[in-house]
């Protein structure tokens, strides 16, 4: 097994200005293990409520994420209610409910502890510590947090970045984990506290990833239909890690061609509310926009 991922299976209502779900399945091991699943194998270590639908489980099973680590546990499932504007870019939290979460202590399956490459989700800074803790020699940590953890638990949150790689963050949680407005010294400022290399996500505007080397800077792709921005930053981490792990390519150029598929993963997320476009892909589908990104930022050097 290549991927293992930590994070939340979650109940999601959604508003946008585009429309409205209610109790859709979403989550941060979700999006990832479904976008990671077109690239690599993956596995989940999470926990569902006995509210949990089988119909949902029956999303990661056909598209082969392993589920013998997602337990089921008395009470209810994670759930999260957000609200976005208009311009989609910002997000308003509306209600997070921990419940089953709030009491999870992870025990990985034997088969998981040797996972090669293990993605640490948006989830309690002390639950991705207990993951890593448990596996036995990851060739790369990857992880992902969000204002929530930043706000309630920020002392645990720099314990977990020292254990970390790659740091997957959108920007705004960048400036708020660093304290500082200028999204360029805020990454530095992460960068000295651990991780190799930090992937700023930055919605409509794309991604910036630094490295103590390097810059890369990739847009968003434009769509026409962009209808649920949930998930988008989770995907993005699934189609990033997954092909890191299906091409075993970590060096820079390996880097920057997960960046566009990661960019891939996140712009096909959108067009749809919860995993409704995303579990529907082609490969075919993923490689033609992956050439569509290549082409829109194509330049040519100068004489
Ligand atoms: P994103 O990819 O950043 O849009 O993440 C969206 C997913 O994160 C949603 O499906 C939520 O269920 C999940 N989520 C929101 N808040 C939290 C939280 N505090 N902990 C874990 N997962 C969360």
């Amino acid at each position: 097994m290549s991927i293992l991922a930590v994070g939340s299976v979650a109940y999601d209502s959604v508003r946008t200005p585009f429309g409205s779900a209610e109790r859709v399945l979403g989550g941060s091991a979700t999006y990832f293990s479904v976008a990671a699943s077109y690239f690599s194998d993956v596995a989940i270590v999470a926990v569902v409520g006995d509210d949990f639908e089988d119909k949902d489980l029956q999303v990661f099973r056909e598209r082969g994420v392993d589920v013998e680590g997602l337990e089921r546990a008395p009470g209810k499932t994670f759930s999260w209610s957000g609200e976005y504007g208009f311009a989609l870019n910002d997000c308003k939290t509306l209600e997070t409910q921990l419940n089953v979460f709030a009491s999870f202590k992870p025990r990985l399956l034997e088969k998981h502890r040797d996972a090669a490459f293990l993605f640490l989700g948006n989830i309690s800074p002390d639950l991705q510590r207990e993951v890593v803790r448990q596996v036995r020699s990851p060739k790369l940590v990857a992880c992902d947090t969000m204002n929530f953890w930043i706000e309630k638990e920020f002392k645990s949150l720099l314990e977990t970045l020292k254990l970390v790689d790659i740091l997957i963050i959108n920007d705004g949680e960048t400036r708020e984990l660093a304290n500082e407005a200028n999204l360029y010294r805020a990454g530095r400022k992460i960068l000295s506290w651990g991780p190799r290399a930090l992937v700023i996500k930055r919605g409509e505007y794309g991604v910036l990833m630094m490295n103590d080397k390097s810059m890369f800077g990739a847009p968003a792709f434009p769509l026409e239909d962009v209808f649920d921005p949930t998930g988008a930053g989770d995907s993005f981490a699934g189609g990033f890690v997954g092909f890191l792990a299906g091409s075993q390519d970590l060096s820079e150029a390996g880097i920057r061609k997960a960046i566009i598929f990661g960019s891939v993963m996140a712009s096909y997320n959108v067009e749809k509310f919860s995993l409704g476009r995303l579990k529907e892909l082609t490969f075919q589908e993923i490689q033609q926009r992956y050439r569509a990104f290549k082409q829109l930022t194509h330049f040519e050097d100068i004489e």
